[in-house]
């Protein structure tokens, strides 16, 4: 868990320099998106199942982070999409179809 925050953050951080420095391109933003959302999908399930089969009930609030983390996955372009951009982006050649 705490490997996957940390190498979300450094991703992060290099995506904020490479916008100070006027560089950052839609695909690191896709792939930012891609390699975050799907770090903190495994993230969330590791922490509902610190709490064993507690963690699918509301009153320990870790399914709500679950169910977030769904929806951050899935909107502002799907994790599927924004690999699409990314392959575009290093193979010169789109697999959009
Ligand atoms: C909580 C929440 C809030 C939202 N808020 C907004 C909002 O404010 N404004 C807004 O405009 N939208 C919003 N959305 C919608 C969101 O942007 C869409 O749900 C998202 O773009 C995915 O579209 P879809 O649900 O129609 O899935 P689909 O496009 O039907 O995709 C279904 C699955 O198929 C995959 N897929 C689709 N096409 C391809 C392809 N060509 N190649 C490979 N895989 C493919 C997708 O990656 C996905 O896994 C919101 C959604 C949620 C869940």
């Amino acid at each position: 868990m705490l490997g996957n925050v940390t190498a979300c953050q450094c991703l992060m951080v290099r995506l904020a320099q490479l916008d100070t420095e006027g560089k950052l391109l839609d695909h690191h933003e896709s792939l930012a998106k891609a390699f975050t959302t799907a770090r903190m999908r495994e993230t969330v399930a590791w922490g509902r199942e610190v709490f064993g089969a507690n963690g699918i009930v509301v009153d320990y609030n870790a399914a709500r982070f679950f169910a977030d983390a769904e929806a951050l996955y899935s909107y502002e372009g799907t994790y599927q999409m924004q690999n699409l951009i990314v392959g575009k982006a290093v193979t010169g050649l789109s697999a959009f179809v």
